[in-house]
């Protein structure tokens, strides 16, 4: 539930609600409007409760939230939560395009794609250091090394970027040079990882689970909300279903349901939803179309040598042409690249 204090309610007023809370076992989370304030309490239903605390002093109504995930939900937080990243910003008037290499594998490859996508109009740079791959047999990143380049060519390129921590014990590594952490499709219910990112100052980008329901993708980011980081941004990237034509189904519906449900933004990720190059600009304008909050797009120097995921990236010359036939939509949903 919700306790929504009186505009103009004192301090003490605040801290006896959230003293009484405490004592009945419940957690907090203390949120500051511009007019009240506001606080989201977690734990069991218990009987009375909402009674009992909308009885005391400076404490206007309480609401209970009917959703399992509380801090996600609209229910908690009607504005949209607006997640910035050096000059992009999610969940406002932007669209942010994310670009870059499934792979981080050379300074060179990632230092001229870096530069190919900045100049075509992306906002933000992609690049896997730790690469949770399919085979263990196959190419499974440069790790360390691989997060050097990337904010070696980052600075060089004035250019904010996105990488994936698949372990909880690197947290603390990537998040000394990453601009935002990316929980993978893999690891979007390692409840223990999501907990450690939710510690982390870091915006993240939680992917939904191979298999996830929408519901379990806002639960995993409640994980990552409740350990007190409200920077996260949802990415759809396709789903698991019986149709083998696509690597995955992109499930576009997810976003205008997220859009009902919770505060956080979406982006769509048009390359591992489809693992087709040719896929990637028709879903991709079909992302923006439906109000999607960026896109995530992978784009190689040479797809055809790329260590992972060749079949589904663009060259920098189909990145930009990608961009050009979003542009006209993009407008029209009454955005900006
Ligand atoms: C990726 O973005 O590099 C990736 C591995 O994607 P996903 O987790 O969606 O499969
Ligand atoms: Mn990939």
């Amino acid at each position: 539930m919700i306790v929504v204090m009186n505009i103009g309610a004192t301090g003490s007023q605040i801290d006896r609600v959230k003293e009484k809370l405490t004592q009945m076992g419940f957690g907090i989370h203390h949120s500051e409007g511009v007019e009240r304030t506001i606080l989201g309490v977690i734990g069991p239903k218990q009987p009375g409760v909402m009674e009992s605390i909308e009885s005391m002093e400076g404490v206007e109504k309480v609401v209970p939230i009917l959703q399992p995930f509380k801090l996600a939900s609209l229910e908690f937080k009607k504005e949209a939560t607006r997640v910035r990243v050096g000059d992009a910003e999610f969940g406002g008037d932007q669209l942010v395009v994310i670009a870059g290499p499934c792979a981080v594998e050379s300074e060179e490859q990632m230092m001229a794609t870096a530069k190919a996508v900045k100049q075509a109009g992306a906002s933000m740079l992609r690049g896997g250091a730790f690469k949770p791959r399919t085979s263990p047999y196959a190419f499974q990143g440069l790790e360390e090394e691989g997060l050097k380049i990337l904010k070696n060519v980052s600075e060089t390129v004035g250019i904010p970027f996105v990488t994936e921590v698949v372990n909880p014990n690197d947290v603390e590594l990537v998040s000394q040079y990453a601009d935002m952490l990316q929980i993978g499709a893999r690891n979007m219910q390692n409840f223990i990882l999501l907990k450690e990112v939710g510690k982390s100052n870091k915006p993240v980008m939680l992917k939904r689970g191979l298999s996830a329901t929408i519901e379990e993708w806002l639960m995993a980011a409640e994980y990552i909300l409740s350990e007190g980081n409200f920077q996260v941004v949802l990415c759809e990237r396709g789903i698991r279903t019986y149709e083998p034509s696509t690597r995955n189904t992109l499930d576009l519906s997810a976003v205008p349901i997220v859009r009902r449900l919770s505060h956080l933004p979406v982006i769509v990720d048009p390359s591992h939803a489809s693992g087709k190059r040719h896929l990637v600009a028709p879903l991709s304008r079909a992302a923006v179309a439906v109000g999607a909050d960026g896109l995530v797009v992978e784009v190689h120097p040479s797809p055809e040598n790329a260590l992972s995921d060749g079949p589904q990236s663009l060259n920098f010359a189909g990145f930009e042409e990608l961009i050009q036939t979003i542009r006209p939509i993009v407008e029209a949903m009454g955005r900006t690249l």
